[in-house]
């Protein structure tokens, strides 16, 4: 049953309704009483709707309508009935149908308005959702919740600006964790801007997105790109190692960048010197995978093999564990390399289905980095696989 409890209380007053939970789970006689003041109808409407026979309560509710047309809950009832059975075009009749009355509460006008609201986004129509959630203004009862909508409008429209300014209305309204999301918009706009040749404006969108939250690894990785074309290896640098204090899961991706930069300064040991402190510090398997390419290319596969076997001695890890059959098989001799061949393959596969990325809140798996998860729409929730980061 996924209707909101608060659809429940509106169809009756809450003493009521309490005492009538009790009764019907007594199982008693009196189970099916009456409470004083109340339509025996609102509660068989209930029943069926806490047994899960929507269709048989909206059958209910619209009868109960004909007969009572002025009953402001029911019209509300009914209206989010309808549409969370996807039937939008009967819960915006319903709804307009009540706004359109002058006998209306305040409370209850702005209620409709937002359930109107609401209509519209599930019908697709944002237009007419944002000039709906906008006429609550900044006051009301409503107003909080219109202003979540709007975020969640200007964001699904990729109004950048309008969204970040609707968060930072319900930031100053006290809901504190959105700084990392606005973080978020600032960085879709640095991308914009620098897409644009305007790198001045992406430059002060990074700096936006860095005050929002610290440790918002993609304003370190745009601004490290941003750099390396413009061939300023050292602000490059600066950056990418950023990213190790900021969120080490996210080492992985910064490495290329840093490996560029180093190498474009003539100074490929500095990193496996950098590396080897981050190493060392936080134990993670994505700056021990760059040592060992780094090892192989400037030391060759018989260090970094010896390496490798070391740590993975303390720290075992599947990636860690394919890559060392890797350099094995390249270093042994023929009739060796024939028998890790079956072993080295069944590596590769457990390997290659592990996910790359991995959503932190729904659990949405892919091989594509998201800074928001195509699932479940959180910021910031998709992350290097564990094995990647482990
Ligand atoms: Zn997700």
């Amino acid at each position: 049953m996924d209707l909101p409890l608060a659809v429940l209380f509106l169809l009756l007053p809450v003493a009521a309704l309490s005492g009538w939970f009790i009764g019907r789970r007594r199982g008693g006689g009196g189970g099916e009483d009456c409470p004083p003041g109340v339509n025996p109808e609102y509660l068989r409407g209930l029943s069926y709707l806490l047994e899960d026979r929507t269709d048989k309560a909206i059958d209910l509710f619209t009868r109960m309508l004909e007969v009572d047309s002025e009953t402001v809950e029911l019209h509300l009832a009914l209206g989010s009935l309808f549409r969370r059975r996807g039937e939008v075009d009967r819960a915006i009749r319903i709804h307009q149908n009540l706004i359109a009355r002058p006998t209306l509460t305040r409370p209850q006008r702005e209620q409709a308005l937002y359930e109107l609201g609401l209509d519209h986004m599930r019908a697709g129509l944002f237009d007419r959702a944002e000039e709906l959630f906008g006429e609550l203004g900044e006051r009301g009862d409503w107003s909080l919740a219109a202003l979540r909508q709007l975020r969640a409008i200007y964001e699904q429209e990729k109004e950048w600006d309008n969204a970040i300014r609707a968060a930072r209305k319900l930031m100053n309204a006290g809901e504190s964790d959105l700084g990392p999301v606005v973080a978020q918009y600032h960085c879709e706009l640095a991308e914009i801007d620098r897409a644009a040749g305007r790198g001045r404006e992406a430059e002060r969108h990074l700096r936006q997105a860095l005050g929002f939250d610290r440790h918002c690894v993609r304003a370190s990785l745009i601004e490290a790109d941003m750099a390396l074309a413009a061939e300023a290896w050292r602000s490059a640098i600066k950056a990418g190692r950023r990213v190790a204090d900021q969120d080490p899961e996210f080492l992985a991706e910064a490495l290329p960048r840093l490996r560029r930069a180093y190498e474009a300064m003539g100074r490929p040991l500095e990193i496996l010197h950098w590396l080897r402190e981050v190493e060392e510090g936080q134990g993670r398997a994505a700056p021990l995978m760059a040592m060992v390419d780094l090892m192989e290319r400037q030391q060759g596969p018989d260090q970094a093999a010896l390496f490798l076997r070391n740590r993975l001695t303390e720290r075992p890890s599947l990636r860690g564990l394919e890559r060392y059959v890797a350099l094995t098989r390249e270093r042994a001799e023929p009739g060796e390399q024939r028998d890790l061949e079956p072993v080295y393959t069944i590596l590769e596969r457990m390997v290659a289905d592990q996910p790359l990325y991995q959503c932190t809140h729904c659990g949405f798996r892919g091989r594509v980095l998201h800074w928001q998860c195509p699932s479940c729409k959180h910021w910031t929730t998709v992350k290097p696989g564990a094995e990647a980061a482990a």
